[in-house]
């Protein structure tokens, strides 16, 4: 029995009224409870005499009852309970709002903490409804309070409360510090019971700092443990070794040669794929880094062996552009290729179906499809191969499914966009990878323009303009829908920085209005009434999505607006103009990625990042501005990193990697910034897995990724 077994009721207090609105924050155990962390902490250690008050920020004050609270009805319905307070410096009048029952707390005489906001009127300083602890001589009152995320029905002290019972719960149910001694040691860490305090209650800002250090550890922990284990099951995979892989065929009848960086990457999968143990790769490249060609070599030696190959796309258009450039290559070299998508017909679909899994002559070397390569009537007589072509598109589910479907295969993944190195160990820790790190020679530079709101019409004059010249344009908006900004629930709440806080990405002081797609598409064809516009969303039916692509690639609509769906690798070589609007709000590889839609032909090509936020100075300009400078994509994935921290990539990408279960998830880890921690901590997780890959000698360890991870058979799945 662990607390996060032990049901929330089990805590004194906690009925089925508070048990249900716990249920809606994701709380169920007390241990999730405990999982619960404050979103930020009030500084109520730094006390403040009245007549230091700002009238803006919230400050404690220490003040003592001087006048018996007096309660007014107004309004009808309206009750305002009044008392005046003093300190040293002065004096203050207090305002509650219908909490009558005040009066009996707020006795002549006593002193509390206050925390609030005082206003000078008048000449007066009024307080109203502060947040209020008793203050008793010689009994500490903690410096930092937590502020939770609430939800309705939960107040802030509740919540403590609660937090404070199941602390003292756990305590006697002895729940263990799984982390072994010696990792905790060497990375000085503190203990799980202490930083399970401090989190909650914190001594002091470096106690708070040291809980957070220690918790984040944990997260990332569990989480390269878990990697590491499906890594190590995935490796010992048995699959079909090639014995005889030729390359030259294909060399042949491509129109260009190799880069370095290719035959590199195409040599480890050769490698790979002559053992009896399964590949599971991943290219890691940039866009346009010539990925495409590697998996038609590992398809290739697949074939070469008398096996099947097949390479799964995340959308239609995406598969159909595949087939177009591979099945020419395929065809020249002798090679039986077909395409498999859901448009395809129910007689054509069985025609393919039965040519896989024919066993003798008819047989079909190599399909090409999107999910559609995941229904049941597909079966291959030889499946040698699988590709998955920007993988992060895919749930895990769907990948799942289509590696279990080919047992003794080998696996190849392609990522989307090039990152980091030291994150793609981390996320990545299952796979082997291969880095494109040469972009085929020839390629045209897209150049970059940061501007703000001013050159709208200047920018308009050029979107005509590139129409005119046969042109097509993209914009990028971040919004589906109207206006949709996350207001803060208590924006007032000040919260203290403690070195580990926020989403350094979207620090605009005041909400901006953000484009949507819909709506800036009906303003565009109002200003264009000439052109074809047309928009397209996540929201929209695959069919529909499907549509809107295609008549964009034939040349039919001149402007596509869209939020970032269409950053999936499409080529649409007649796109010379890409316009980010509320550039900001984006992630800089995200950006990078949005940019290699364009500059694919021959057409000189521009990339418009617009924002408003970044014509002032600042970390969002500072981050433009690497766009406008920097064309590498390794280069900008590494500064998007030192700028966001590693907590935004894992978040973004992390979290299809391995089916998390259980208790813990990213909660802190998300707005983690210190890549080291992240490091360290799969280095340690690493070490153990490789000495112990089944975690034998350490069966706590065990039973957390257990208990977290449901663990995948296979590294694609
Ligand atoms: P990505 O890595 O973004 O998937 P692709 O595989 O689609 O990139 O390749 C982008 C373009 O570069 C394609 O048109 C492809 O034919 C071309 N290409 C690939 N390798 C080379 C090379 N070595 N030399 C010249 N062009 C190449
Ligand atoms: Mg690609």
């Amino acid at each position: 029995m662990t607390i996060f077994d032990t049901d929330i009721k089990k805590l004194y207090g906690v009925g089925a009224a508070r048990a249900s609105h716990y249920a809606s924050l994701g709380i169920y155990s007390v241990g999730d409870l405990l999982c619960h962390y404050p979103r930020g902490y009030e500084d109520r250690g730094n006390v403040k005499l009245l007549c230091e008050a700002d009238g803006e920020t919230k400050y404690a004050h220490l003040l003592t009852v001087a006048t018996v609270p007096k309660s007014v009805r107004v309004k009808g319905r309206i009750t305002l309970t009044k008392f005046r307070v003093y300190d040293d410096s002065a004096s203050c009048e207090i305002t509650f709002f219908n909490q009558d029952y005040l009066k009996n707390v707020f006795t002549l005489g006593s002193t509390f903490r206050f925390y609030g906001k005082v206003e000078k009127k008048a000449g007066r300083y009024t307080m109203t409804s502060p947040a209020y602890e008793p203050y008793i001589e010689g009994k500490e009152l903690l410096p930092l309070v937590p502020v939770y995320p609430l939800t309705e029905g939960i107040t802030q002290k509740q919540i403590a409360k609660d937090v404070s019972a199941a602390m003292t719960l756990a305590a006697t149910m002895g729940e263990g510090d799984t982390l072994p001694d010696d990792i905790r040691h060497r990375n000085r860490l503190c203990t799980l019971s202490y930083a399970m305090r401090n989190i909650h209650m914190p001594e002091s800002f470096s106690a708070l700092a040291a809980a957070k250090k220690r918790l984040i550890f944990d997260e990332f922990f569990s989480f390269a443990l878990g990697i590491s284990m499906a890594g190590a099951k995935s490796r010992l995979a048995p699959a079909f070794a090639c014995e005889r892989s030729d390359l030259r065929p294909l060399e042949s009848v491509l129109p260009y040669s190799l880069t370095g960086a290719q035959k590199r990457v195409v040599g480890e999968i050769e490698s790979d794929m002559s053992r009896d143990t399964a590949m599971s790769r991943m290219v890691i490249g940039d866009v346009g880094s010539g990925k495409t060609v590697c998996a038609a070599a590992a398809m290739l030696f697949a074939v070469q062996n008398g096996r099947q190959a097949v390479l799964m796309a995340p959308t239609e258009i995406l598969a159909r552009q595949h087939y177009e450039s591979l099945s020419k290559i395929f065809d020249n070299l002798g090679m039986r290729c077909a395409l498999l998508v859901g448009a395809t017909g129910a007689a054509e679909k069985r025609k393919i179906y039965a040519a896989l899994s024919d066993e003798g002559d008819g047989r079909l070397d190599i399909v090409i499809g999107t999910h559609a390569l995941l229904s049941d009537g597909v079966a291959f007589a030889a499946p040698g191969v699988v590709v998955v072509d920007e993988q992060h598109r895919f749930g895990v589910g769907q990948r799942a499914t289509l590696a279990e479907k080919n047992p003794m295969c080998h696996v190849l993944v392609m990522s989307a966009t090039p990152i980091p190195r030291s994150l793609a160990l981390a996320l990545y820790g299952d796979l082997d990878i291969s880095s494109l790190d040469e972009i085929p020679p020839g390629r045209q530079q897209v150049d970059t323009f940061v501007v703000d709101e001013g050159y709208r019409e200047r920018l308009n004059g050029f979107i005509e303009k590139q129409v005119a010249d046969g042109g097509q344009v993209y914009v990028v908006c971040p919004a589906v829908e109207e206006n949709q900004v996350d207001e803060e629930e208590e924006a007032n709440i000040l919260l203290c920085d403690v070195g580990i806080e926020g989403d350094l990405l979207y620090d605009c002081e005041t909400p901006i209005k953000l484009k949507s797609a819909v709506k800036f598409s009906e303003e565009l064809a109002a200003r264009f009434p000439n052109l074809s516009v047309d928009f397209l969303h996540g929201k929209l039916k695959s069919r529909e999505k499907e549509e809107k692509m295609a008549a964009f690639v034939d040349g039919r609509t001149d402007i596509l607006v869209s939020t970032t769906v269409i950053e999936v690798g499409v080529n649409v070589p007649n796109a010379s103009l890409m316009i980010v609007e509320n550039a900001e709000r984006f992630g800089l590889s995200q950006l990078h990625q949005l940019r290699g839609r364009v500059g694919r032909g021959s057409r000189k090509s521009y990339c418009v990042l617009v924002s408003d936020v970044a014509s002032k100075e600042g970390k969002a300009k500072e981050r433009l501005m690497t766009m406008k400078s920097s064309h590498d994509g390794y280069e900008i994935a590494e500064k998007d990193l030192a700028m966001r921290g590693p907590g935004d990539f894992l978040r973004s990408s992390g979290e299809g990697r391995v089916r998390q279960s259980g208790g813990v998830r990213f909660r802190l880890a998300e707005l983690c910034d210190d890549t080291g921690l992240m490091r360290v901590a799969f280095d340690e997780a690493r070490a153990i897995i490789a000495d112990d890959p089944e975690l034998e000698s350490h069966p706590e360890l065990r039973a957390r990724v257990d208990s977290q991870f449901t663990l995948e058979q296979n590294s694609v799945n």
